[in-house]
């Protein structure tokens, strides 16, 4: 039985082979050669990049192409993330993904405009059904872009399992040249035991990398003693372009054996946040760099590879020991970094003093924090790991530790305001005071009664902030009652700080019409492809509210024939 239980736990495991995803099934997206500004579960802010960027020569306006059969199951238009995206699923289970589109195919852009017009919103998302929209593999869908929170032209494109966990999609044989192996910027060691030290230090050190003729890389020698991890910048780049983009598996030796290895086939959205727990995301905050830990300190990040001592290394008094470090990319391209640890206890280094607050934090517990007219609730599991939390309220300012730990969940931040007359009450927010400057960011805030509250995963420095301001609108290529006959579009320019645009409604002579809003040029614009002016006297109306609710009206006459 024993064996059984075995033979079945071992296929399990290995059932899962480069063989079974199919090599010829999806066709590259685009007629361009696949070059990237992205890879597969590179580290991001937040999250691990769900898919590649295929690079379209800095500009719009690339055809592209459904990488295989199927039919249209999802379509999403919004201000940020993907902007305009399409869903295709195919007959084989797996779904295609296509982001930051300038516009869709014709068949499909009307389709999505009808429920734009029937919701009067821009943002919609839709889930046509089976027979709806189907589509031939190689057949156009839509236009390459730059919407939603893209900062410079290229095509996201995604494949997701039955499961909508999306996975690497070099593995479906989609083909980009790379001769070259990854580099490494950096390498820092971490003592982990209240005991360890390394080169004469309890604190994280940055070791001195040296490069080889060969592309390899030694550590200049280094001695410690007790239990320490060690982490790496590393990147990639492909042929054809310059981009620094992700490595694709990472293993490290310790004298000889394996002690740790991670590689970027597949992950899930429901795990993706765990990204802040396998960077420094402290050295994050700081200096910007994905420093990755090549430890596990309890992280439930499925692309970490169980292992022994999960990468922590162990390095006892008067010992020799040599570590390793393999980074490779998708062609197999490896780098390795090779450094000598000499095991040398020194009695002199005292132990770790940690800091105390009055507020120690136990993460697998609720907690609520009071000082005056602000409370904090933080839920279990929010935390990785116990700490002390410097928690402070100074009149309006909210204290909340420092945005240096990685936080899991929603903690809720409440204000009590009944000390505001109900005018200003409205015109309140919750902001997360960010940067050198403190500006004060709108953080989504609720007022019920007396209690304004918001919700955020993020620590630092919040205050109360008072919006009374309220957008500003500006026409960008036409003036009132001027003549635009031959116009193809209208631009509108929107602003508003220090809460922002929450939304937005035009019309034409009382009709609502489709305005396309870029947050990252503040622009509206209207396509009289539309078909909504007919008339050659027009009153174009726009109402702009933020996200406090205090809002403009702006009226615009043209003529056109
Ligand atoms: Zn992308």
């Amino acid at each position: 039985m024993r064996l059984i239980l075995f033979t079945l736990l071992f296929f399990s495991i290995t059932v899962f082979p480069q063989s079974n995803y199919p090599q010829d099934y999806f066709i590259p997206p685009l007629e361009l050669t696949p070059s990237l500004s992205g890879t597969f579960a590179e580290l991001r802010s937040n999250h691990f990049h769900s898919g590649v960027d295929l690079k379209t020569q800095q500009r719009e306006g690339f055809k592209v192409l459904a990488a295989a059969d199927g039919f249209i199951s999802r379509i999403k238009v919004s201000f940020f993330g993907y902007g305009k995206a399409l869903y295709i699923t195919h007959p084989n289970g797996y779904t295609t993904v296509y982001a930051h589109l300038q516009k869709f195919a014709p068949e499909i852009e009307a389709y999505v405009k009808k429920h734009q017009y029937a919701k009067e919103s821009y943002q919609v998302e839709l889930f046509p059904k089976a027979g709806d929209l189907l589509v031939t593999k190689g057949h156009l869908i839509a236009i390459s872009g730059n919407s939603g929170g893209s900062l410079a032209p290229h095509l996201h494109y995604e494949i997701r399992d039955k499961k909508e966990r999306p996975l690497n999609p070099m593995l479906f044989g989609l083909d980009v040249k790379d001769s070259t192996p990854p580099f490494v910027t950096a390498v820092y060691a971490y003592p982990i035991g209240d005991n360890s030290h390394i080169n004469q230090s309890n604190t994280k050190q940055k070791l001195r990398l040296i490069p080889l003729q060969n592309g390899d890389y030694t550590v200049e020698n280094i001695e410690a003693f007790g239990k320490i991890g060690i982490g790496i910048v590393a990147n990639d780049r492909q042929d054809y372009a310059p981009n620094k983009n992700g490595v694709y598996n990472i293993q490290t030796f310790f004298n000889g054996s394996k002690s740790y290895e991670l590689d970027f086939k597949q992950f899930s959205f429901a795990e993706t946040r765990h990204i802040n727990r396998l960077i420094d995301y402290e050295h994050y905050k700081e200096k910007k760099q994905y420093l990755q830990k090549l430890f596990n300190d309890n992280n439930p990040l499925s692309i970490i590879k169980p292992a022994i001592n999960d990468g922590f290394l162990n390095i006892k008094d008067s010992t020799y020991s040599v570590y390793k470090i393999k980074v490779n990319d998708y062609k197999n391209n490896p780098t390795w970094i090779t450094m000598e640890i000499k095991g040398v206890k020194n009695n002199s280094i005292k132990p770790k003093v940690k800091q105390t607050t009055p507020y120690f934090i136990k993460a697998n517990q609720n907690t609520h924090l009071k000082e005056g007219h602000v409370s904090v609730d933080i839920y279990k599991e929010t935390f990785y790991d116990d700490f002390y939390m410097n928690f402070e309220v100074h009149s309006d300012t909210l204290i909340l530790h420092e945005d240096i730990l990685p936080v899991k969940k929603n903690m809720t931040i409440s204000y009590d305001v009944s000390n505001f007359t109900e005018e200003d009450k409205e015109k309140l927010y919750i902001a997360n005071l960010i940067g050198r400057s403190k500006y004060p960011a709108y953080t989504s805030s609720t007022l019920k009664g007396n209690l304004l509250t918001a919700r955020t995963k993020s620590l630092g420095t919040y205050a109360l902030a008072l919006d009374t301001i309220p957008p500003t609108i500006k026409p960008k290529n036409f003036k009132n009652k001027q003549w635009v006959s031959n116009y193809h579009y209208l631009k509108i320019k929107i602003e508003d700080t220090p809460s922002g645009i929450s939304n937005y409604r035009a019309t034409i002579n009382g009709k609502w019409i489709l305005m396309e809003y870029d947050y990252k040029t503040k622009t509206l614009t209207y396509d009289f492809n539309d078909g909504i002016v007919t008339n050659t006297k027009n009153n174009l109306k726009l109402i702009v509210t933020d996200n406090v609710g205090n809002s403009s009206t702006f009226e615009i006459l043209f003529y056109r024939k």
